[in-house]
């Protein structure tokens, strides 16, 4: 099978600073694919190599089968992209824009705009400069949308989106991915990833350190839990909960007459819900994975190898 995007030995230098160092990327066909890493990591970067407007310093790239620097306006219609920094500033209504854009990007089947805006809850009436930042990214997605190109390449495409539209938009890729469509997105955000890829790449320094299917990089598998226990016996919570595997940096903390637990968690969260049910439990948050935690753990796994087969 032909990948939709192949990128090989991807090199990019700005100045004296390298923002990417040889990169290897492969899409294929019909998958979501989620590009992640915290910030300053090289995504934006590579997306944007991927629509011609940032030029490789060496390597190579392929879209859809041409190199995105030849392919001029016949490859960018077969393309949907929704860039990191979205500036829409203009006096027009977003209608007259989407309409402006549809001559570019080629046919919008009829009523196609006005569902997406429905669905996004836009109001496409009103000129794109007066719209929120969440708005101007909705009419942001919808210019990416609309003709329904063959390779979406999104770049943190849900950033000023409540949660509801988040959930919205991850629809709309599941449905774009389950017609055929290729998607390539970028996120800082692990869940988001996470809920909707089938493939991922972890970006660090410009380098992906981890990449595959989601369940095998087992990024979530580091949580934060803060309990707070009504118990006054801090040694046997110590005890039950230094036995859970998994469990590390366990701190148990008297306060009045409850217990504060805080612990980080790796791995299934069962056998630690199982151990609280013997306490009664006064307060309990997980927080969500951190991915610079996650990232970090995996970057310092792919140095540690490199400096071991040195
Ligand atoms: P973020 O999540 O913050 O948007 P990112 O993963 O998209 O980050 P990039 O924007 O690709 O990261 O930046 C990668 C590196 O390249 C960063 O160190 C950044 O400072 C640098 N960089 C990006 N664009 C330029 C530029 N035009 N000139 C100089 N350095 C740049």
């Amino acid at each position: 099978m032909t990948s939709v995007i192949d990128i090989t030995a991807l090199h990019k230098r700005y100045g004296r600073q390298t923002a990417l160092h040889s990169l290897d990327m492969q899409v294929q066909p019909g998958t979501i694919y989620g590009l992640i890493g915290p910030n300053g990591a090289g995504k934006t970067t590579t997306l944007r190599t991927l629509v011609d407007v940032i030029r490789p310093t060496s390597g190579s790239v392929r879209v859809l089968g041409e190199d995105p620097r030849r392919g001029g306006a016949t490859l960018r219609r077969r393309i949907g992209y929704v860039p990191g920094e979205l500036r829409l500033e203009g006096r027009v209504t977003g209608h007259r824009m989407l309409d402006f854009y549809s001559h570019v990007s080629g046919p919008v089947a009829r009523g196609t705009v006005d569902e997406l805006a429905d669905r996004l809850g836009v109001d496409l009436s009103r000129p794109v400069r007066s719209l929120s930042k969440g708005n101007k990214q909705k009419v942001g997605l919808i210019q990416a949308f609309m003709h329904r190109p063959e390779l979406l390449i999104l770049d943190e495409p849900t950033s000023g989106l409540d949660p509801l539209m988040q959930r919205e938009f991850q629809a709309m890729v599941r449905e774009a991915r389950d017609a055929g469509q290729t998607v390539l997105l970028s996120s800082h955000v692990l869940s988001e990833i996470q809920q909707t890829a089938d493939e991922v790449a972890v970006l660090a320094n410009g380098r992906i350190v981890a990449q595959g299917d989601v369940a095998s990089l087992r990024l979530g598998s580091v949580r934060r839990v803060r309990v707070e226990l009504e118990e006054t016996d801090a040694a046997d919570v110590r005890r039950v909960f230094s036995e859970i595997t998994g469990v590390e940096a366990l701190e148990v903390a008297p306060l009045d007459s409850i217990l504060q637990l805080s612990a980080t968690m790796q791995g299934a969260i069962d056998p630690l819900i199982k151990a609280l049910a013997r306490f009664t439990v006064h307060d309990l948050t997980i927080e969500e994975p951190d991915l610079e935690e996650s990232v970090l753990r995996l970057y310092g796994a792919t140095e540690a190898q490199e400096e071991g087969a040195r």
